[in-house]
């Protein structure tokens, strides 16, 4: 039996969706393919609110990541981590022999701007990361504020892991001033994993010019050229069967679906599991900074979350277990991509009825 995922990735795919990954391979030097790759790119722009370019890598969003870190980093990186996905900035910096240094707040708490301030302020660094929504713990960090904040250092290229909120919380990447700007298609926009997506400032790209060693496969300066000369076609070939799916589905969600109708629905469904959890257990994370795609749930009853896990499973669901050293501490309820509010209600009652929570 298939069990519908309430996981933070992958999500739920729709069958329509998954269909189009089925469709005839055409060749990636063709004019379709820059057509393709052209609408897609045009899409997202809308997605992202901006006018930057766009690149797609045939890798999970952790090949951008990678990829952003090495081209943008001329002097020293500073990584503003609260919890497993901040982490990863640093050992991608790290592995790549990238001058880093990493400012971590406690788990279930978000950035601090002002810290994001002291730390520019040095004049060390010309590089900053911030994961938007820590799908470790819960917690969505206040991205405007920090922007207000980075916008006051303009050598400085900043990267916004969106993974697990692009296409699900509305991200305004020109507003902000973010310079890359990084999603995975298995998140918010429900398609299967393998693509990863990001936006491409002109000054991410003037910075990548000055930095010699970019690597080959996740350099994004190689990307955006080969876009510009071959009309949206790519250095190596594309995992087309994704694109044809992204095309597809980005159509549905700007077209169909409305981009503020699908922000509307993500923090409905936030609000339904928090409201849930205040009821039965506690919310894992710093109230003021609640995400709208997952929800981090404190296991103050002292259940078995593998338990529940395996009840859910027998009934067709599947919710994920605290991450790392939250592990059955506490619980994360994912309700991201096209899940639906009544897909939430559903699993809620669920849950309900296997511990007994009236
Ligand atoms: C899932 C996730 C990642 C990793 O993305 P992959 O596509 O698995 O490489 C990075 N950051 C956040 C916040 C995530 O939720």
């Amino acid at each position: 039996m298939h069990k519908k995922l309430f996981i933070p990735g992958p999500v739920e795919v729709s069958q329509d969706v998954l269909e189009k990954m089925a469709m005839p391979m055409i060749g990636h030097r063709s004019k379709e393919a820059s057509e393709l790759q052209r609408r897609i790119s045009d899409n997202l722009r809308k997605l992202f609110y901006t006018k930057n370019e766009i690149l797609l890598s045939t890798s999970s969003g952790t090949g951008l990541m990678e990829g952003a870190v090495r081209c943008g980093t001329l002097k020293r990186a500073a990584i503003f981590s609260v919890g497993a996905f901040g982490d990863r900035w640093y050992s991608i910096a790290e592995s790549n022999n990238v001058p880093a240094d990493k400012f971590e707040f406690p788990m279930g708490e978000a950035v601090d701007p002002k810290v994001v301030d002291d730390v520019l302020k040095t004049g060390k660094y010309d590089l900053i990361t911030v994961t938007h929504n820590e799908t470790s713990t819960g917690v969505m960090n206040p991205i405007e504020e920090i922007a207000q904040v980075v916008k006051k250092y303009p050598d400085v290229i900043f990267c916004v892991d969106t993974v697990s909120s692009a296409a699900g919380v509305k991200i305004e990447v020109d507003k902000l001033g973010i310079d890359i700007c990084i999603t995975s298609s298995q998140k918010c926009l429900a398609l299967p994993p393998g693509l990863s997506i990001c936006t491409f400032s002109e000054k991410a790209r003037e910075r990548a010019e000055k930095v010699k060693f970019r690597g080959t496969y996740l350099d994004l300066l190689a990307l955006y050229k080969y876009i510009k000369k071959k009309d949206y076609q790519y250095p190596t070939t594309p995992s087309l069967s994704h694109m044809f799916a992204l095309d597809y589905q980005l159509d549905k969600i700007l077209n169909q679906e409305g981009l503020e109708n699908r922000f509307k629905k993500h923090i409905e469904m936030a609000e339904i599991v928090r409201n849930w959890a205040d009821k039965y257990f506690e919310v894992f994370a710093d109230r003021n900074h609640l995400s709208n795609t997952l929800t981090t749930v404190k296991n103050t009853r002292g259940i078995s979350v593998a338990d529940l896990n395996k009840e859910l499973g027998k009934r067709g669901f599947t919710i994920s277990n605290g991450y790392g050293s939250l592990k059955e501490k506490t619980f994360r309820i994912a309700h991201m991509g096209d899940c639906t509010v009544n897909d939430v209600k559903e699993l809620l009652q669920n849950i309900n009825e296997i511990l007994n929570l009236k």
